[in-house]
């Protein structure tokens, strides 16, 4: 759909794009008055207009809790004005609380079309369990959710991390206790006797150093990367007519320490070139172990900087950088054990870090439900 039509002109000429339509409405009710025959087609033009949102589902600061924000997550949507760009809803990353904020935005999770994970570390994936089980429980006869994240692989220290283990088990401590059981029983036509994780469909793929097609549906394709954080992180790119947004995860550099030229992906500015929407983990540079945060130099180095985060979204061309699992969160005294040197950070101590990059696009100091709408093309 062009961007042509007066009324997606009146609506979406805008960056951030809100959701509501006042404006529009007055618009309409006095172009109506002039022609109701040329406005019933332009309505129908303009609903046909292809938009995406991007929304924070989860900021949260990592294993910790902090007032109340959910764990990592994003969720994004696809469609047109006439289902308010919701025909397609992939979630990445399920952080703990991710159902409690879909359903803030009348999302349920069946609803979702599919389910990305960018690593197996706790944060980005407890809320899976809620998740799923509640699919099971009111959506029990399918269809499976298409659940996409990278094969098994060994770890150097000689154990195995295993996307596929994790969801093919995701409803072990319910069946061990009785509940799925219970559960089936009271509706065995609607609810499958193996539990929740009857209800996944795994998707896994080997994680490559150049973009991979791993998911696609209609216009919309997903792509994805290898990135260093632990072994199985990956990267994604989610490619609409409307415009494209990529999920870094908690990406850093493959040079774990410094020397190095920046603390981002290169694997992840690869995928993010020429996208609209960058939507990455961070860590504000005071957290560094030279300035006494005494957080571990390992979980340091392996994020990436608000300020060379914003380095890449300049390199990359990117309109908005979107910053999430903030390390650590605004207003935090602590992030877990650590000290914050210089007190709590704010929102524009984040902004401030992104601006020192040089980066002039669009920046969101992630909270929770943040959006970002896109117009279509
Ligand atoms: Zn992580």
């Amino acid at each position: 759909m062009k961007r042509d039509s007066l009324f997606c002109a009146t609506r979406c000429s805008g960056l951030l794009c809100l959701l509501g339509g006042s404006r529009f409405n007055q618009f309409s009710i006095a172009v109506a008055i002039v022609s109701g025959i040329w406005l019933s087609a332009a309505v129908a033009t303009a609903h046909a207009a292809q938009c995406v949102i991007v929304t924070l589902t989860g900021t949260g600061p990592g294993p910790g809790v902090f007032n109340g924000l959910a764990g990592p997550g994003t969720l994004v949507r696809y469609g047109d004005d006439s289902n308010n760009c919701g025909a397609v809803k992939l979630q990445f990353d399920v952080g703990r609380g991710t159902t409690l904020r879909l359903s803030q935005l009348g999302v349920f999770p069946a609803q979702l079309n599919g389910v990305f994970f960018t690593h197996m570390h706790t944060d980005h994936t407890e809320g899976f369990a809620d998740l799923v089980t509640l699919r099971w429980f009111f959506n029990g006869a399918g269809p499976k959710i298409d659940v996409v994240c990278s094969s098994d692989i060994v770890s150097p220290r000689d154990f195995t991390v295993s996307c596929s283990k994790f969801t093919t088990h995701i409803g072990d401590a319910f069946i061990q206790s009785g509940e799925v059981a219970q559960r089936h029983s009271e509706d065995p036509k609607n609810r499958t006797a193996g539990g929740p994780a009857d209800l996944i469909h795994t998707i896994t793929f080997e994680p490559k150093e150049e973009p991979q097609g791993v998911w696609s549906s209609g216009d919309v394709k997903v792509s994805a990367i290898r990135s260093t954080h632990i072994v199985g992180h990956v990267s994604y790119r989610v490619e609409t007519p409307a415009g494209s947004v990529v999920i870094g995860g908690d990406a850093g550099n493959d040079a774990l320490t410094p020397p190095r030229a920046s603390s981002t992906s290169d694997q992840v500015e690869k995928l993010a070139k020429g996208t609209d929407i960058i939507v990455h983990s961070t860590i504000h540079p005071i957290m560094a172990p030279d300035k006494g945060s005494g957080m571990f130099a390992y979980a340091f180095y392996r994020q990436s900087t608000a300020t060379d985060l914003g380095a890449m979204a300049k390199r990359a061309g990117a309109k908005y950088l979107m910053l999430t699992h903030l390390i650590p969160a605004i207003g935090a005294e602590r992030q877990g054990p650590w000290n914050i040197p210089g007190g709590p950070l704010t929102e524009a101590d984040y902004r401030k870090a992104v601006e020192e990059s040089g980066f002039t696009g669009n920046i969101i100091v992630g909270t929770d439900l943040a959006s970002v709408r896109l117009p279509g093309n």
